[in-house]
């Protein structure tokens, strides 16, 4: 007959994307009851692990009706952690934990591809650089490629003890960054269509559930558009000031408008554009420019905006190579021309926030 430890040994193989512990090392399975035919168990999941619900509901379902005798399972969900219950609970925790942020800066772009990701990673290391506190949240849920860019796709953040929402994520920690990213909420394979309301949800327990040490500065990888995502980031949180990045064909312009009138609407404060890919500079002949994509864009959303071109970021190889190595430039080559263009854009928010 299936016993209690029978019913817990099954259920310790189902693990966490995150942090690949298991479900019950994490206490996320509580009160475990078996009473043949039926086995009732209760859910207490963190609510940074909603992602993760149904394919977990799904696996302890499996893997308890494996034992022959059991035919029925039921599952609680910790009463602890209902939804109102949950929010009211958490509202002035979580005002007192953003306070633990001093500056939220949020890259955004109209569209995928343009090099956002890129400069969110180089901005936060040329900010590390400078001696400030900084942390890195890839909330781009479309294509979480920071982890990559810094090299710690094999690493799996830690949770603090507790159960429930008691429990917060650890950030990974890498060139000075503390760095939270989807990919590692994301399971491998799986594709990601999230509704608007989880979005929220989600990108709002990023923030809130995670053991950020006192930061001076956030960098947000946002995700690109102008969708749901965006809207409930910014309505959420405090933003310092968001950065909007084009590449310099007209072509660009009106997906990077689009983006700069959706902060507009929602009273955010815009730091400027940045545009990306202005000029390729070839490795062998550093002093010659070529302006493959065209050029101007930049200057044009900033001019008619009345905003600051905050800088310019050539085409570099290295930004390629060194980035797919999990080395962004800003470390593995200081002296390139896009490495210090990003610490020219580091210095100019540290004299903005800080100074
Ligand atoms: P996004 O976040 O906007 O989708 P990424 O930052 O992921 O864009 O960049 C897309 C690709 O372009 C990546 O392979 C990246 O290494 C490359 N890239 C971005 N900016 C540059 C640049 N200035 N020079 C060379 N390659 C770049």
């Amino acid at each position: 007959m299936t016993t209690v430890e029978d019913a817990n040994f099954a259920l310790s193989k189902i693990l966490d994307a995150g942090s690949k512990k298991n479900l019950i090392e994490l206490a996320w399975i509580k009160n475990v009851r078996v009473n043949i035919p039926r086995v009732i168990i209760t859910l207490a999941l963190p609510s940074f692990a909603n992602s993760q619900r149904d394919r977990i509901v799904q696996e302890v379902r499996q893997s308890l009706l494996n034992f022959e005798d059991i035919t029925d399972v039921q599952i609680e969900v910790d009463n602890n952690m209902s939804q109102s219950n949950q929010e009211g609970e958490n509202n002035l925790k979580e005002l007192q934990r953003i306070k633990e942020i001093k500056h939220i800066i949020a890259i955004s772009s109209g569209k995928g591809g343009v090099g956002k990701s890129t400069i969110a990673v180089n901005l936060a290391c040329s900010l590390a650089k400078l001696g400030l506190e900084t942390g890195l949240l890839d909330a781009d849920i479309y294509g979480p490629n920071t982890p990559s860019m810094l090299g710690v796709t094999e690493e799996n953040p830690k949770v603090t003890e507790g159960s429930g929402n008691d429990q917060r994520l650890i950030p990974v920690n890498k060139y000075g960054i503390s760095i939270v990213s989807m990919g590692f909420l994301i399971e491998e394979g799986q594709p990601v269509i999230w509704r608007g309301p989880m979005l929220n949800s989600i990108i709002r327990q990023f923030l809130y559930q995670v053991e950020w040490s006192n930061l001076d500065f956030l960098v947000i990888d946002l995700p690109p558009g102008t969708g749901d995502a965006q809207i409930s980031l910014a309505q959420s949180v405090p933003i310092s000031g968001a950065i909007v990045v084009t590449t310099p064909q007209q072509v660009s312009l009106q997906d990077a408008r689009r983006g700069l009138s959706m902060f507009k609407q929602l009273g955010v404060p815009i730091l400027g554009v940045v545009e990306n890919m202005t000029a390729f500079i070839p490795p062998d002949m550093p002093n010659k420019k070529y302006e493959i994509f065209g050029k101007g864009a930049g200057k044009i959303l900033a001019s008619e905006n009345n905003l600051p071109l905050l800088a310019q970021i050539p085409i570099e190889i290295p930004l390629v190579n060194e980035s797919n190595k999990g080395i962004p430039i800003s470390i593995s080559e200081p002296s390139k021309e896009s490495s210090i263009k990003f610490s020219e854009l580091a210095d100019l928010i540290k004299k903005q926030f800080i100074d």
